[in-house]
């Protein structure tokens, strides 16, 4: 069965039967941590996914798989795929014209920490759950059974299960950096924030409206990745700007409007409301959603 009619199914299944095997913290004014991620600027050079990598191989997830490390000579799920392996964080890069004002969208894609994670309730054994505290989501790999249900739940992708151990990994927002009182001040975020060379990653409580990430996502319309799968992701994406004018960014634009307004039709009447208002994010929406 296609992966992504089991997950539709599953998502269904839970949201028509409200089943819940783990349960989620009771809503709360405590911090609610997570990342905003600044579209407009990312380069796709991939500093944060390999930072995040090299951190997280030791540590609270550690270590990080990898298999076919140096290609070409082993095969993973009877295919050659090259490298591969568990990585937290990966960036896809998209064409988002095919005129000649098209140009490369850079997509950081991690877990998102979200406020409604199917991830957490599917979970038969409570391996999976969200803290109380801080809202991160976290796996406890000795409870963890690996039976990826939570990977099928998860519509972000941002489940990675590791093979040699058996268990599912995911995203920490480096909770061995951020809490940790052995590293300078300054170095208590998250690996892939501190090492982002253009300051596309910045990291905090999204629960302060008072906070520099509630303010940055207020300022520059912060938007939520998927927001018709109901999960409310901490996580924020802030859309690209207007280009100037010799990069002829109405033509651009309504070159992705009318792309995807087509496809923005099957979203069904009860979420007209949850529609993207920006072009291109709508674009990143429709690609990610298929
Ligand atoms: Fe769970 Fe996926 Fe949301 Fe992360 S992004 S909390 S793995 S549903
Ligand atoms: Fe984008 Fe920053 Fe990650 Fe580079 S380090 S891919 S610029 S988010």
């Amino acid at each position: 069965m296609p992966q992504t009619l089991m997950k539709g199914m599953l998502h269904c299944a839970l949201e028509k039967n409200k089943i819940a095997m783990t349960t989620l913290p009771q809503k709360s004014d405590n911090p609610k941590l997570g990342l905003v991620i600044d579209l407009d600027v990312c380069v796709g050079c991939h500093a944060c996914a390999v930072n995040c990598k090299e951190w997280n191989a030791g540590g609270h997830s550690g270590p990080l798989t990898d298999w076919n490390a140096y290609s070409g000579s082993e095969k993973h799920n009877g295919r050659d795929d090259g490298a591969w392996g568990v990585w937290f964080n990966r960036i896809h890069s998209y064409e988002v014209s095919e005129n000649e004002d098209s140009h490369t969208v850079h997509f950081p894609r991690s877990c998102l920490h979200c406020e409604e994670p199917a991830c957490v309730t599917v979970c038969p054994t409570g391996a999976s759950y969200k803290r109380e505290e801080d809202g991160i989501v976290l796996v406890n790999a000795d409870t963890c059974i690996g039976c990826k249900l939570c990977s099928w739940a998860c519509p972000y992708g941002a489940r990675e299960y590791d093979h040699t151990d058996g268990v599912m990994k995911k995203c920490t927002l480096c909770i061995d950096r951020i809490y940790n009182e052995n590293l300078e001040e300054i170095d208590r975020v998250p690996a892939c924030v501190s090492t982002c060379p253009t300051n596309a990653r910045h990291f905090g409580d999204l629960n302060d409206p008072n906070s520099a990430v509630s303010k940055l996502v207020e300022d520059r319309g912060g938007y939520d990745l998927m927001p018709e799968m109901g999960y409310s992701p901490t996580n924020k994406y802030l859309p690209p700007r207007a280009r100037g004018k010799s990069d002829n960014p109405d033509q651009k634009l309504n070159v992705e409007a009318s792309k995807t307004d087509q496809e923005s039709k099957q979203i069904p009447e009860s979420n007209q409301d949850l529609q993207i208002k920006n072009p291109l994010l709508r674009w990143v929406d429709v690609v990610l959603s298929r």
